[in-house]
């Protein structure tokens, strides 16, 4: 059985450094702040090769992993984590395929990005993998907050 809609949900989000470079930064949060999504934590960060490797662990054998690598180190990524309902799977409806000449044009990416290995963000896969996403950016944690428009927002 599927688990019950959780309004409470996380997941992380990250404008890559061509998101920050290209000015997509704002762009990025007033899109999920106009859905509904609360914003509970957020940063610019220069992560080290390292953090980027475990963050990008599961694609270590891949061809593209070193130009991957190199491509998240070329500058400052913006990091951030945004609370809602079905977070993760919205969250990358928003964003769009994976390949932005795939991704849906009113996609983050289909609306913005043209090339796999420049494809302006990143968002979690799965609950599970928000959760580890999250520790491994914000081991400082996020907030907690009410929204006035809670109620406006959900049922
Ligand atoms: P995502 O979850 O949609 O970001 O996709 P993946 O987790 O499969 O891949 C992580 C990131 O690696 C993608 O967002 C792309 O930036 C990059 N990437 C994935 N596949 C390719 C590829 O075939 N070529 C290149 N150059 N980069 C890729
Ligand atoms: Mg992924």
């Amino acid at each position: 059985m599927a688990p019950p809609p959780n309004i409470h949900e996380r997941t992380y989000i990250m404008a890559k450094p061509d998101g920050v470079d290209r000015g997509l930064i704002g762009e990025i949060i007033t899109r999920f702040e106009k859905r509904g999504f609360k914003l509970i934590a957020a940063k610019l960060a220069l992560p080290t090769k390292q953090h980027l490797e475990d963050h990008y662990g599961d694609l270590k054998d891949k061809p593209f992993f070193p130009g991957l690598i190199t491509y998240m180190q070329s500058g400052p990524v913006f990091c951030m984590v945004f609370e809602g309902l079905d977070a993760v799977k919205t969250g990358r409806a928003m964003l769009g395929a994976t390949n932005p000449l795939t991704s849906q044009p009113g996609t983050i990416r289909g609306d913005y990005a043209l090339a796999v290995g420049r494809n302006i963000c990143h968002g979690s896969d799965s609950v599970e993998n928000a959760e580890k996403e999250i520790k491994l950016w914000f081991p400082e944690g996020t907030l907690q907050y009410q929204l006035s428009q809670a109620s406006m927002i959900y049922e």
